[in-house]
């Protein structure tokens, strides 16, 4: 997809067993690198120097606690067992796991696709949970095997599950893995594709659950059709091409599977974030129906992000109380560098990566050209809870005057 410049186009990464299953994925990243005339980026560590280390016994000393720290951790004990896949059943009770292209009517049999029923398919096939890098202690990544026991996808993630699974209303795991497989190869974002996908089910294009009929819209990806190549634009360009104004996407990007209609701060976050509908941008499930109080929620959530993306901490890989993070990445930054770094700078790295970010935006002209909000997470119910976003939009607007002042 990079090289035919899809907005949807990622840039794939090999992991560590050499599996494409890793992507810097949201945004249409691929395209850019396309756009820049960059094939791809070799990195070899080869007679490369040791990393000094200002204070080494200090680091080791900090590191050595952060096994412990993580154990005690009971949502990560989760992680580490189902991966991302554990979270299948309580967000399709939500309704948050998108179904049939973002609609109230259920998919039956979606458990099939959650962490404990991809676990007992892992034991009989000799699948494994493992790290998506080396020295990762939470190995979050399910690595997944066909029937008979080979290699099927790698990172076979929760948003890929909802996507390109019960999005399509499909519940077949290894129908699933197979979509991953295939957006592996063809370097193209689950998400996006997924959602454009459901979008297409709903004109006609695909029948709603049906493998074969998922796999002919993969092909014309695949193949570069004239509907393939719009399937690989993303969810905008499809609905304008069907002519569907419930289009399901934030500044250009598909919701990705946390409806804003039941985790209202994760909605905040994609009416506000520069990055869209992003999933990695700020997802928060605190109190996540009511009305009050989720601009907070979101900032505080998309300053944490900011500052964990930038230094490289994967958001993941975090305890559930922040405090903890933030003075252990204090700890061990100023043990490498020989710094004497506050809480309160560190975390600063992530309001000023947010300016930086809507400064971006603002000098790209992109503010003036982006979609409307969807208006249907406003007017449509979602099932069970018939909740919709109604955060009110003064609030939405007045977002970024809390930047430097929120307590994280
Ligand atoms: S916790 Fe993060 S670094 Fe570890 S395997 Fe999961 S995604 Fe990868």
């Amino acid at each position: 997809m990079v090289e035919r410049k899809a907005k949807g186009a990622t840039v794939t990464f090999t992991d560590k067993d050499g599996h494409c299953s890793r992507h810097a994925a949201r945004g249409g990243l691929g395209a850019v690198m396309r756009a820049k005339g960059l094939k791809a980026i070799v990195i070899d560590d080869q007679g490369a120097p040791a990393i000094e280390y200002a204070d080494r016994k200090a680091f080791q000393e900090t590191l050595k606690n952060w096994p412990e720290v993580l154990k005690k951790d009971p949502s990560l004990a989760g992680m580490s067992k189902y991966g991302t896949p554990g979270i299948i059943v309580p967000l399709r009770g939500l309704g948050s796991m998108p179904s049939k292209n973002y609609s109230s009517e259920p998919t039956e049999g979606f458990e099939a696709l959650a962490g404990p029923s991809l676990d007992k398919i892992n034991q009989e096939r000799k699948g494994r949970m493992d790290g998506c890098m080396p020295g990762c202690l939470v190995r979050c990544s399910v690595v997944y095997n066909d029937p008979q026991g080979n290699h099927l996808t790698s990172s076979y993630e929760y948003e890929t599950l909802a996507l390109m699974g019960t999005n399509l209303g499909i519940v077949d795991p290894d129908a699933v893995a197979r979509f991953d497989r295939i957006s592996d190869e063809l370097g193209v974002d689950t998400i996006e594709l997924g959602s454009a996908m459901g979008v297409a089910a709903s004109a006609g294009k695909m029948e709603m659950g049906n493998v074969d009929s998922a796999l002919a819209l993969f092909d014309e990806v695949e193949k570069g059709t004239e509907f393939g190549r719009v399937l690989a634009d993303g969810v905008v360009a499809t609905a304008k091409l069907l002519g569907i104004s419930r289009v399901p996407a934030f500044k250009g990007q598909a919701i990705p599977a946390h409806d804003p209609r039941v985790t209202k701060a994760t909605g905040v976050t994609y009416h506000t974030s520069p990055m869209g509908a992003d999933h990695t941008a700020g997802v928060n499930y605190e109190n996540p129906m009511a009305k009050e109080g989720q601009v907070e929620r979101s900032l505080k959530t998309q300053i944490m992000n900011a500052m964990q993306d930038s230094l490289g901490y994967c958001i993941l890989a975090a305890p559930n109380d922040k405090k903890v993070l933030i003075n252990f990445l204090k700890d061990l930054i100023n043990a490498r560098f020989g710094l004497k770094v506050t809480e309160d700078e560190l975390v600063r790295i992530g309001r000023e990566t947010l300016k930086d970010e809507i400064a971006f935006n603002e000098k790209a002209g992109f503010i003036a050209v982006n979609d409307p909000a969807p208006e249907f997470v406003r007017t449509e119910p979602l099932a069970p809870t018939q909740s919709v976003f109604d955060v009110p939009q003064e609030e939405l607007d007045g977002i970024w005057k809390q930047l430097d002042t929120i307590a994280v």
